[in-house]
């Protein structure tokens, strides 16, 4: 087994995975940007080495950096994390150049995966049903006339390349094709070095479900469930459970079978997921994307089955078999996430910036949360928002979104803004609770977003007088503790109407 393992990420990922890596007695490598130095990840590190700068471009996207500091630091494998590199073949060719194991599937499964008309290709041969698309297209050209012809509007452009919700595009009718073309284009060219597009059949208010595979090198290849993602804001998701409340078995047991079909096409390795539509009308749903890496929400699937996935992606990369049956998966009781993101409810989700003058996370039965800040740290516009994931576990399904409400009002944040409100007001939406919902709930229901409960201003007096103690400079400085927090809670003095 590894003796030592750099780990090519920051935030609560970079935090999580070393969390794994310290149980297993594997020494951890942890690297920063100037802004990250006094990180929880680079502090639970047992050593750490600077990027230098800032933009995530000449650091965490570096691969020169990274590969180079791996081996100078003597370790032996690099885990990306999710999001950077991790899904970038050039890293894992560059990583397997210097004799470096890179945790994840080969360069050319990823190869394979990460262009969404080449995933759907292998999984079209491999019996599964995709979402009807286009070839890659230049501009309104004729295999996008061609689309249009036979699929009509409403369509979506989407990057080939794409991820993380961006490049795609939503298009009602001939008048906008070709800019939205264009700007996906762009957008995609802009993040992922990459800007070729094509058209998808939009299909109308699906559910987003998805299957967790994990597979080793000699071909085993198990399911770990699914996974219900369908509230989304802007194509990204933000909150997820499992299990779905829309399968049934039976649905769960061809989902499944279709993911499993789908890995073994590319022969794929590690862990991974199989994103589907699912139309719960029909009892139909269509491949979207695989994605070869960990993803955000797979705590969920670790709450239900009690597995450490991390500890399966570093086992598989060491050559070990994956031991684990079919049989012995067996999932029990539920789980949610919500993804705590430092945006403003409150006004448009502007991203929030500032100091974390106080960060309380709940705790309590079935929770844990995944975070990757502590108080004192500063909230930078360099990198994504997300702060932290809460996860609760119960017996069933309406234990769990009680628990999750109620840890989520106890979550005390100062300093920057969070989606806080959003969340608490989701989980006790009698929609949501009842389990019929799809992916467009948000964007139809804009009445969730404005009903959005008021903070507990009560609670925050209360910090904030607390916080003021522990403030003496600060306080000499300026005489008005409630103005200094105000700065950094610009919502506290926004006149949103909904404070006293
Ligand atoms: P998940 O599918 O695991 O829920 P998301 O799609 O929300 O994950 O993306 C996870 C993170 O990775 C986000 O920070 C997103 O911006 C980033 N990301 C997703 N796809 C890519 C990609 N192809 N290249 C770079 N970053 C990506
Ligand atoms: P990304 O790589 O950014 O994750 P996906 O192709 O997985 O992009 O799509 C992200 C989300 O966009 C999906 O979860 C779904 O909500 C929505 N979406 C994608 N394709 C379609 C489609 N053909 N019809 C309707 N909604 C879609
Ligand atoms: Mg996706």
């Amino acid at each position: 087994m590894f003796s030592k393992v750099l780990v090519a990420n920051r935030g609560e990922i970079a935090v999580r995975i070393q969390q794994t890596l310290h149980i297993m007695g594997i020494r951890t490598v942890a690297v920063y940007s100037d802004s990250d130095t006094t990180a929880p990840h680079v502090l639970m590190a047992d050593e750490a080495w600077a990027l230098e700068g800032d933009s995530a471009n000449e650091t965490y996207l570096d691969t020169e950096k990274l590969v180079h500091i791996a081996a100078q630091s003597g370790a032996e494998a690099i885990h990306p994390g999710y999001g950077f590199l991790s899904e970038n073949p050039l890293f894992a060719v560059a990583c397997r150049d210097r004799g470096i194991t890179f945790i994840g599937p080969s360069p050319e499964s990823m190869r394979y995966l990460g262009d969404k008309i080449r995933s759907k290709q292998i999984a079209q041969q491999a019996g599964v049903v995709t979402v009807p698309s286009s070839g890659i297209c230049n501009g309104v050209d004729e295999i996008a006339k061609a689309f249009v012809a036979q699929w009509g509007f409403p369509l979506l452009v989407k990057a080939a390349a794409g991820g993380g919700g961006r490049g795609i595009r939503l298009v009602n009718g001939g008048g906008e094709l070709a800019q939205a073309m264009n700007s996906a284009s762009r957008e995609s060219q802009a993040a992922f070095g990459d800007g070729r597009v094509f058209l998808e059949h939009y299909i109308l208010r699906p559910r987003h479900v998805e299957v967790q595979v994990l597979a080793d090198y000699s071909g085993h290849t198990i399911h770990l469930m699914e996974r219900e993602c369908s509230i989304q804001r802007r194509h990204q998701k933000i909150v997820e459970e499992t299990p779905s409340p829309a399968l049934t078995p039976d649905l769960r047991g061809r989902m499944v079978q279709a993911a499993i079909a789908v890995a073994k096409a590319v022969g794929y390795e590690s862990a991974g997921t199989a994103e589907f539509l699912l139309d719960p009308q029909l009892g139909e749903f269509y491949f979207l994307e695989m994605n070869a890496r960990l993803q955000v929400e797979h705590p969920i699937t670790e709450a239900i089955l009690g597995l450490d996935l991390v500890e399966w992606q570093v086992r598989i990369a060491d050559g070990e078999s994956l031991t684990l049956a079919q049989d012995d998966v067996r999932p029990r009781g539920y789980a949610v996430e919500c993804r705590i993101y430092a945006e403003d409810p409150y006004h448009d989700f502007a991203p929030s910036t500032g100091t974390l003058l106080q960060w309380n996370p709940p705790s309590g039965p079935g929770l844990r949360l995944d975070s990757g800040v502590a108080r004192g740290q500063e909230v930078s516009i360099y990198y994504d928002p997300l702060l932290a994931k809460l996860v609760a576990w119960a017996p069933d399904r309406a234990t769990g979104l009680r628990r999750m409400e109620n840890a989520l009002s106890r979550f005390l944040v100062l300093g920057v803004i969070t989606n806080i409100p959003l969340l608490r007001t989701i989980m006790s939406h009698p929609q949501f609770v009842s389990g019929n919902y799809d992916i467009g709930f948000l964007e139809c229901n804009p009445a969730v977003t404005e009903s959005m409960v008021a903070e507990d201003f009560q609670k925050i007096a209360d910090a904030l007088a607390a916080w003021a103690d522990q403030q003496p400079r600060v306080l000499s400085a300026s005489p008005d503790a409630t103005s200094v927090v105000a700065q950094n809670n610009p919502w506290l003095t926004s006149g949103t109407g909904r404070f006293p």
